[in-house]
């Protein structure tokens, strides 16, 4: 959101769109704020401000309200905030027993959301059809006052950015699909783009999370998979195929158990889902219960669960170690099934981050949970749906 340095003649018109962007980012990142706040904040001055509001109340985008709550005195000063019936990003989060689809504002706030019970066996086609159904229901909730600016989708698997394929998913099977494109098929005309579930959650919380603040931030996705999304130095890094942070398939043990990436003892058969289970002598996950049930009973003090989670606490520091080393970000977050875990089994995971990290790397950095809790990543695919609204808002 920094200022943009242009070189050459710049047309009144590109300055007018990059001032309507600049206006705009700030309503949807930080919510309502005052006129005066903004023409602080963008070194414009008040007559080129309300310009500004005006045109982007005029195109539906923003509206401005006396704030409700709090005692005032004297006369009660307008914020500019989100249209209440402004255009909307739809939010796809794609897990493995379920599929969320949202109806997400500017702002980031969820407007309504669909919850449809999926499988591991769930194939591109069925997803598909099944958001299709999505769509139309939200269009419905949210009324035909507002329109759809832009769809985001979040999968677990490796995603190319530019063109929406997923290069493999491998907890739900999928290899090499055109989700993009076939979401488009769906879409009528609104633009889509598809991403890495732990690249849009990090993504969310450095927007608006317990990141917001901090430009070198590592978010540790571990649901059946481990992944890692990484921003550094407020740039979002994804390496050249969209591959960086596959921590999961890092090998802790050569002769572990096996991976399904055809590897021995990735980080993933130590820490991901059907990794606890395992540790703790049960049979791999059928559905979201199994899991849940696991921290209930380590909750409740029972021996295996917690043998399984300190186990489990051990391979998360490891794997928060390596990233410190690699990455020397200010925080961590720990999100999905592990969340739970680093909530449970903190000293532990803190005590094998110490033992593992470079002595240099770790003072200071702070491991924290996010604070979307679960829809980190519904609300990061709503980002990239926004993108080319906040660029060019006419
Ligand atoms: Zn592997």
């Amino acid at each position: 959101m920094r200022g943009r340095r242009t070189s050459g003649a710049v047309r009144p018109d590109d300055i007018r769109q990059h001032n309507l962007s600049l206006v705009l980012r700030h309503v949807h990142r930080d919510g309502a704020l005052t006129r005066a706040e903004l023409t602080q904040r963008l070194h414009l001055s008040r007559s080129t401000v309300g310009a500004l509001v005006g045109d982007l109340a005029q195109l539906g985008l923003v509206e401005e309200v006396v704030p409700s709550g709090g005692e005032r005195v004297g006369r009660p000063s307008h914020v500019v905030a989100p249209h209440a019936h402004g255009p909307y990003a739809v939010g796809i989060d794609v897990d493995i027993e379920h599929v969320t689809v949202a109806a997400i504002g500017l702002g980031g706030t969820i407007i309504a959301r669909e919850v449809l019970p999926t499988s591991p066996e769930v194939t591109p086609t069925d997803l598909v059809a099944l958001v299709a159904g999505a769509l139309t229901g939200l269009r419905t909730t949210v009324g035909a006052a507002s329109r759809v600016c832009g769809i985001g989708a979040s999968v677990p698997g490796t995603v190319d950015l530019s063109t929406g394929r997923v290069g493999v998913a491998p907890n739900l099977g999928w290899e090499d699909v055109p989700l993009g494109e076939m979401l488009e098929d769906v879409a009528d005309g609104v633009p889509v783009v598809v991403g890495n579930d732990a690249d849009l959650a990090v993504l969310a919380e450095h927007q608006r999370g317990n990141a917001r603040d901090c430009d070198d931030v590592v978010f540790l996705m571990g649901r059946i998979g481990v992944g890692a999304g990484i921003i550094v130095n407020g740039v979002p890094v994804r390496g050249r195929d969209g591959h960086a942070g596959e921590i999961g398939h890092n090998v802790l043990d050569p002769t572990g158990p096996p991976c399904h990436c055809g590897k021995r003892g990735c980080i993933e058969t130590f820490l991901g889902e059907n990794a606890l289970l395992g540790l703790a002598g049960r049979p791999s996950r059928r559905t979201d219960t199994e899991v849940a049930d696991l921290f209930n009973d380590a909750r409740a003090g029972q021996r295996e669960a917690l043998r399984a989670m300190g186990a489990a606490a051990e391979s998360l520091g490891r794997c928060i170690a390596d990233l410190l080393n690699i990455l020397n970000p200010e925080r961590v977050l720990v999100g999905g099934t592990m969340a739970e875990l680093l909530d449970l089994a903190r000293a532990e995971v803190e005590a094998a981050v110490e033992r593992y990290a470079f002595e240099r790397s770790h003072p200071g950095v702070e491991l924290l949970l996010p604070a979307f809790g679960a829809d980190s990543a519904l609300l990061g695919s709503g980002e990239i749906a926004f993108t080319a609204l906040l660029a060019d808002p006419r």
